[in-house]
């Protein structure tokens, strides 16, 4: 599959991709950290939003700046930024979320000597009378820093065609889901990670475009290829930059049918408002999507929803990968755990690293949980 092999590949590389991007178009590249960045004002800034995640090399640099129980992510990142990896970065937006992006953002802007360097200080409490109202001033705000940042005007009708092709794309990622979890075969679970990281890097029309040819291959594969009976379990936590998971939870006999990751799920899930300010519009999918734990939507929202997932999509069993020293989800974890117990719903805690634990020790725990279903 062609248009594969190039996702595979921006997947891989995104810096790569964004440099040859860069060189092919003139275009800008802003870094962003987080799926609460407006990435659609950024595309609509004629800008391409690039999610940046850490090469994973050692960390030098980055360990005169930040403690050695930062998770491995923000460390990562930093490493890459002060060693240079970063420098085609035009600029780098951060959301205000959990404490280790915003103290990055305040060490970032301090050090970093590249780029522009801007905030997005959403609000922590959405269900607040005020927290819409507040959110739309925050993201007016950063819109017109954006303008002043790029040197360019960000009309309405940029931000709502904007809007249409992010609308188109999360559409697109919806539907590959639904295919995966109606049959596991029928895309594996390294290809659905590898386009939730395309989804964040790649030039958003070209995605589109390669994607819906990749679907309709995928739904000739899915009606000529008999089901095999698997284990199915959703995949629960922040950030999943960990290709390799995927593969031996198949090994294993098991696949991943949903998850509730920020690489997966949170990155398509929830509708524009129906307004016709597209700011408004904008800001109305942040206040209804379902939570991150750097948020707070009612006690029990994030709980609630992934119960109801694991129902939905006839799930066994929930894997939950604790990034080590991520404060939100280890803060989260007990709550989720009591909430899976209660529905009598298996669970398994994995903590990891940017490195993963060697794979034998891995495979061996995912067969031991997959085995118990
Ligand atoms: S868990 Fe929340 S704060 Fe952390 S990266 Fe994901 S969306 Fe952002
Ligand atoms: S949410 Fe967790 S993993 Fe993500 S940047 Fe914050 S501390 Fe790190």
């Amino acid at each position: 599959m062609k248009n594969m092999d190039k996702i595979r590949e921006a997947a891989r590389d995104p810096y790569g991709y964004a440099e040859s991007y860069k060189t092919r178009t003139h275009k800008k590249v802003v870094g962003y950290f987080c799926s609460y960045a407006p990435e659609e004002i950024i595309w609509a800034a004629g800008a391409l939003p690039l999610r940046i995640f850490s090469r994973k090399s050692g960390i030098h640099l980055a360990d005169r700046h930040l403690q050695s129980y930062c998770c491995s992510l923000v460390r990562g990142v930093l490493e890459d930024a002060l060693s240079g990896e970063l420098k085609f970065l035009d600029g780098v937006v951060f959301p205000h979320t959990c404490d280790s992006i915003q103290r990055l953002s305040d060490i970032w802007r301090l050090n970093v000597p590249y780029g522009f360097h801007t905030d997005v200080v959403l609000p922590v409490k959405l269900n607040t009378d005020s927290a819409g109202e507040y959110m739309i001033n925050v993201l007016k705000a950063f819109r017109a820093a954006l303008e002043k940042k790029l040197d360019v005007t960000i009309s309405d009708d940029a931000l709502r065609a904007s809007m249409e092709l992010y609308g188109r794309l999360r559409g697109m990622l919806g539907q590959i889901y639904e295919m995966r979890a109606q049959n596991p075969d029928a895309v594996s679970g390294s290809d659905v990670y590898s386009i939730m990281k395309a989804a964040m890097v790649m030039d958003r029309q070209e995605l589109l475009a390669l994607l819906n040819e990749a679907v309709l291959e995928l739904k000739q594969k899915k009606s000529a290829g008999a089901a095999i009976c698997r284990k199915r379990v959703v995949l629960s936590g922040g950030i999943c930059d960990f290709p390799d998971v995927y593969p031996m939870i198949e090994e294993a006999g098991g696949a991943v049918v949903w998850d509730d990751l920020c690489m997966g799920t949170r990155t398509f899930a929830g509708d524009f408002a129906e307004k016709k300010d597209p700011i408004e519009a904008i800001a109305g999918r942040y206040l209804e999507r379902i939570v991150c734990p750097a948020k707070h939507s009612g006690l029990t929202n994030r709980a609630d929803n992934l119960v109801k997932m694991v129902r939905e999509r006839d799930a066994q069993g929930v894997i939950i990968l604790l990034l080590k020293f991520c404060d939100p989800h280890a803060f989260d974890y007990p709550y989720l755990k009591n909430a899976l117990d209660k529905e009598g719903i298996p669970n398994l805690l994995l903590e990891v690293e940017d490195q993963l634990p060697p794979e034998g020790q891995l495979r061996t725990r995912f067969e031991a949980f997959l085995e118990m279903l």
